[in-house]
């Protein structure tokens, strides 16, 4: 699966690397904020739109981001930047 279910970007690859809950489920980080941003609307907890679970960032898993493509990605204007460090400027 390469791309986004929600909207159907294409997942770059720090999203394809980045697992926002045990089911595995993959979202661009574009709609993770987004659903975060509407959950924080409603006063409500973001969940996975596969299984429901409320995400917590303590569940997010890293994958091995290969060398090259990592640089690449950190290049793209707009990327997400890497891992734990780039995301705690959502938090
Ligand atoms: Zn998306
Ligand atoms: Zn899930």
């Amino acid at each position: 699966m390469d791309e986004c279910p929600l909207c159907m970007e294409e997942l770059d690859v720090t999203d394809k690397a980045t697992l926002y809950c045990q089911c595995e489920y993959q979202i661009c980080a574009f709609c993770w904020q987004q659903l975060h941003d509407n959950a924080a609307k409603d006063n409500t907890i973001a969940k996975c739109p596969n299984c429901r679970t409320p995400y917590d960032k303590d569940n997010i898993r890293m994958l091995e981001i290969d060398q090259e493509e990592y640089v690449e990605c950190v290049q793209t204007p707009g990327g997400w930047g890497l891992a734990v460090g780039c995301a705690d400027a959502f938090w």
